[in-house]
Parts: C-alpha cells; structure tokens; sequence
C-alpha cells in the first residue's frame, strides 16, 4: 500500500529578495515603520502602497495579524458595544473572536453545501436583529455570488466587510477578492498566501475607514508617514476622537512580503494545478460530494474540501484515520471537540447558544485539506489515490455491514 511522506504544514522559503531585504532592516536597525532616516519611505509604508496597487484599492494599511485588521474595520465601521454583527457560521475561530474582542456579539448566518453563505438566512437575521454590520468570511476560498450578495446588503442597509485570509490573490468576475466590500482584510500568517509568520494587509476606498484605521493601528499622530492612506486634512477631525489601540506591522515582516506581491499570481496557478489534481482525482466516488468551483472565480486552491454527507461518524472516524495512517493529514469539522483548527460556532460558547441546523449537517460531513505549494501535481495525485481507496473501502465496510448477503465478496 502506498503512503504518502510530505508534510502538509511545510511552506515554501521566504524569496532570497525578500530575505536580503530583511537583513538590510536588521543591519540598519529601523524596525519600527515610524523610525525611518531622512527621504526613507520605510518597507511598511512601501508594502501598502504596493498592495494598494494590486488590488486596486485606493488605501492600505499593514498591521500585526489579520484578526487585528478584522477588529480595526469593525470598530473603524463604529462598533458599538454588544451591537449585533453578522458572520459565517462556517468560518474560523479568529473572526468571532474579533467581534467579540472589539465588543460585537457574533451572530452566526447558515452555509450552503457549496460551504457559502445562505442568502436566505442572512436577509432573516438581518430583518431578526437589525444589525448594520456582515463580516464576509470567504472561508477556504469559497466565494459566494458576490453581485447578488452585494445588491441583497445595500437593500438591507448592511456594510459588508470581508474576511480575505483565504482569498488573498483570487478574483471574482475578475475583480480582486475584497474589491466589492467596504473594507477587506487579509491575514500573511504562514499558512495563508504570503509569509511573514504573523500580519495582516487592510484595504479600503472609503477616506474616513482608512484615516481611522490608521489611527486605530497607533500612528500616534505620524499619519503623514503613511502614503497609501488619505490626504492629513482627513485625519485632522477624527484624531482627537480615535483610540489607539496598538496593532502596527513592521518594517522587518514587510521586508518579507514585499517581493511575495508580485508571485501571488503565479502561486495561484500554482495552487490551481494541486487542486484540480485532487478534484480529479476523488471524481465519482459514491458518497463523496465534491464542492463546485463557480464559473467567476478565480480561486487560490490553498486548501481543499469534500463531504460526506449522512456519513455516521464511526466511519468518518474510521476513514480519516486509514488515511492518516498512510500519511494524509485530514482535518474533519464534525468532531465533537475541536482539533487544531476545526473548532466550528458551538464551541464559541461566548457567543451564546446559537442553531444553525443546515451548518451542523454541513460541518458533520466536511473534511477538510490543507495543500501546501510544496507539495508537486504527483503528490496531489498520490493524494487523491490514497483517498480513493480509503472512501471506496469504507463505503465497501458500510455495504457489508448493511447488507452482508449483497456484498459477499467483503470480508
Ligand atoms: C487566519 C485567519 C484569520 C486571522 O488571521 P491571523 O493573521 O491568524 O490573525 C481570520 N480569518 C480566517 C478565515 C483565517 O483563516
């Protein structure tokens, strides 16, 4: 039996530019992006300008993680205390806890099985709670019909900000990933798109978001060392009302992720290769759904997932424990107590006793994959073989211990 010996947490090394870059900030010592020599931009202040321009957006502020920046649009967005903020109730445990952390109370709205989303259930708890605010987690890359989602908010009266950890480099109908939002915040943590181990990218078009996100991240009142955010006038209203609530990035993990801008394109066709890899690979396997790519996007396949809808857990269990044994590391969103990063909205216990019953039925069946760029187009196939067998054989174990006379040939 074959096994499959890759890591599926091992990333790719941070590009020799971007290492050279590092040391040159650490020779000079200028860390801090407000310590800059005279006519010294600063990495910081040069990597928002930078991912201004690639996505398009007008402003851009680096900060220190991307649940920071998804707490500084919130509160940028005028949060008020236990004020209620729609989100995914299929996301990441850092997104309600920026809600929370910024004094919001989580509200969860119900996924498809496509793993978006519910349009249907956003409008009823938006109409429920009156809430002003949907944090949009595009989470795993899943985008929803963004158009019709965007026409849906504005006859709701909600501002949408979106969640773009895993949408960093993908596009919709063409557009960036957090072009369509008031605000968008990606993460450059090690296991998202670009690598600085921790830090966060926050865009916006909106002149009074961005000046007090860049007060919010604690310019102090050095506003002008930041060329990619508005002209000083705009901040001369709000400074003296805007808290400083400590969260800048700085000048040593810009370094890093400057030249990572430009192959962001390239990693993602990169990812689409392993992806479609595996989506070829599992094709037609009973009991296994697949989740659709729409038409529109262009997505960054940095992670991968399928269901298996009405799977009992023992043989859930019994499946992704075959495949760890034979060296695919799968993570499952139906266990009971969360692992590692499967923790899924009842374990949020602070949010209060919320139901999305079409979530749990979702999240019962869904595995879930990271996929790594070190990982070649053969490893993605060798992957896919792996789980092709184990799927059928447990789908074999399951016909067997239904109906043993109909299936002789299973011991
Ligand atoms: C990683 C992640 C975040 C938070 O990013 P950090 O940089 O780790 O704080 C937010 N949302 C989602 C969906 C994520 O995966």
């Amino acid at each position: 039996m074959e096994r499959f010996t890759g890591s599926f947490t091992q990333q790719e090394p941070i590009p020799d530019e971007g290492i050279a870059a590092a040391l040159e900030v650490m020779r000079h010592g200028r860390l801090h992006r407000y310590n800059t020599a005279a006519g010294e931009a600063g990495e910081t202040a040069l990597l928002e300008q930078e991912f201004a321009a690639f996505t398009g957006a007008r402003f851009c502020l680096a900060v220190a993680s991307g649940g920071y920046a998804l707490g500084c649009a919130l509160r940028a967005c005028g949060l008020q205390g236990g004020e209620p903020v729609l989100t995914n109730a299929f996301t990441l445990a850092p997104v309600p806890g920026a809600i929370a952390a910024a004094g919001g109370q989580p509200v969860f709205v119900e996924i498809t099985a496509d793993l978006v989303l519910d349009f249907a259930d956003l409008e009823a708890k938006a109409r429920e709670t009156g809430a002003r605010l949907l944090l949009l987690s595009h989470m795993r890359g899943h985008v929803c019909d963004m158009e019709a989602l965007m026409a849906l908010c504005a006859r709701l009266g909600l501002t949408v900000i979106e969640d773009c950890a895993h949408t960093m480099g993908a596009e919709w109908n063409g557009l960036p990933s957090g072009r369509h939002g008031a605000v968008a915040c990606y993460s450059t943590q090690t296991y998202k798109h670009m690598n600085s181990g921790e830090g966060g990218l926050i865009v916006t078009d909106d002149d009074a978001l961005a000046a007090k996100m860049v007060l919010l991240s604690g310019s102090y009142m050095l506003y002008g060392k930041h060329p990619a955010a508005p002209a000083p006038e705009v901040f001369v209203d709000l400074r003296l009302d805007t808290p400083n609530v400590s969260g800048r990035m700085d000048n040593l993990r810009a370094a890093v992720l400057r030249p990572q801008i430009p192959l962001l394109t390239d990693r993602r066709a990169r990812w689409a290769a392993l992806y479609q890899m595996m989506e070829a690979g599992l094709q037609g396997i009973p009991g296994l759904r697949l989740i659709p790519r729409p038409e529109g996007e262009a997505y960054m396949g940095s992670s991968f997932q399928f269901l298996l809808p009405d799977w009992e857990p023992a043989r859930i269990v019994g499946f992704l424990s075959a495949a760890i044994a034979r060296g695919v590391e799968l993570k499952w969103f139906g266990a009971a107590d969360p692992v590692a990063f499967t923790s899924r909205y009842p374990h949020w216990r602070y949010a209060g006793v919320q139901s999305c019953p079409e979530t749990d039925r979702i999240l019962a069946g869904l595995v879930d994959m990271r996929l790594p760029l070190t990982f070649t187009p053969d490893d993605a196939a060798q992957i896919a073989r792996i789980l092709r067998e184990e799927a059928l054989r447990a789908g074999q174990a399951e016909i067997a211990a239904d109906a043993p006379a109909l299936a002789p040939q299973v011991q």
